[in-house]
């Protein structure tokens, strides 16, 4: 499958070298060019057998603008779950939504370069571009969340789909690892303690973009747990986070290597074509969204269920 990405990008870049030259008169007629899967990149005419090439799908990678210790880019998740998302996208068809970065980070506040924006507006806008993104024929809209920080936001997201009808289902990415799998990464993780920009992340990125790591910079800051509410038992805080991660940081940025960053990128764009091609397939979710709309509009004449 990475492979067959790598492929397609091939292609898109030929595709993009013939369209410079083609002031160039020409005695072949130029072949068709590739779709590409950077929604940015289709003209109006191609979105529209995008739209129908994808089976109405389109992936929005989900980032965030932070802190990642001190040694990797305030936007690692954002480039991170790209990645992932246009390796995807290029081994089955389907849409990427341009770079996304609007989310739930204000455990990051007190650090340089972090973008939090409010809570309302972050909701807004997210179902704002998945309104849009269904207007124009994305029946189907996958989040890829690049972000740990979204995770409570984005449950609550899609359980708040149900706030109001919608003809377009709303699906979240989250990868489960085979055993097999997860034997081999264990294999080769060599930190206890990770969770941020430790020795996943970096690992991840020295794979993709290693040009952007500062691996020299990575023991610079403790990326150790701080404890500071152990004394807090059976009870959560916002402040949790910061509590324990002052620096932003969690676990060892400097156990990173790029074998290990390999190996994580393909389980985790194996894991997105499958929920892809099932996502594609589904057509179960949509009618049950439609039938529960249905029931709840008129609720003293939903029929129950009885036993078989
Ligand atoms: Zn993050």
């Amino acid at each position: 499958m990475k492979k067959s990405g790598l492929i397609l990008t091939a292609l898109i870049g030929l595709a993009a070298a013939s369209g410079v030259l083609a002031a160039v008169p020409q005695t072949a007629k130029p072949a068709a060019a590739a779709l590409s899967v950077r929604y940015e990149e289709l003209s109006s005419p191609d979105f529209v057998q995008a739209v129908a090439r994808s089976g109405g799908t389109c992936i929005v990678p989900l980032g965030i603008l932070e802190k990642h210790g001190p040694h990797l880019p305030l936007g690692t998740d954002l480039i991170d779950c790209r990645e992932v998302s246009l390796r995807a996208a290029a081994a089955d068809y389907a849409v990427v939504f341009p770079p996304y970065f609007v989310g739930q980070i204000f455990e990051a506040k007190h650090q340089p370069g972090t973008i939090a924006y409010g809570s309302r507006m972050m909701f807004d806008i997210l179902q704002q571009t998945c309104d849009e993104l269904a207007r124009n024929g994305f029946k189907k809209i996958v989040l890829v969340n690049g972000h740990g920080g979204n995770d409570a936001f984005l449950h609550f997201f899609c359980q708040s789909q149900l706030e109001a009808r919608h003809d377009y289902v709303v699906y979240l990415f989250e990868p489960s690892e085979d055993e097999a799998t997860k034997a081999k990464l264990d294999k080769m993780r060599k930190t206890a303690v990770d969770g941020h920009a430790g020795e996943e992340e970096t690992s991840v990125m020295l794979a993709h973009h290693p040009g952007l790591v500062r691996l020299d910079r990575a023991g610079a800051e403790s990326g150790e747990d701080q404890k500071r509410q152990a004394g807090l038992t059976n009870a959560y805080t916002g402040i949790w986070w910061y509590a324990g991660q002052p620096n932003h940081y969690r676990g060892d940025g400097s156990a990173g290597n790029a074998e290990f960053g390999r190996a994580l990128i393909e389980a985790e764009t194996a894991a997105l074509v499958e929920m892809v091609r099932s996502v594609k397939k589904d057509t179960v979710t949509a009618e049950l969204q439609k039938k529960f709309f249905d029931d709840a509009a008129k609720p003293l004449e939903t029929k129950p269920f009885v036993r078989k």
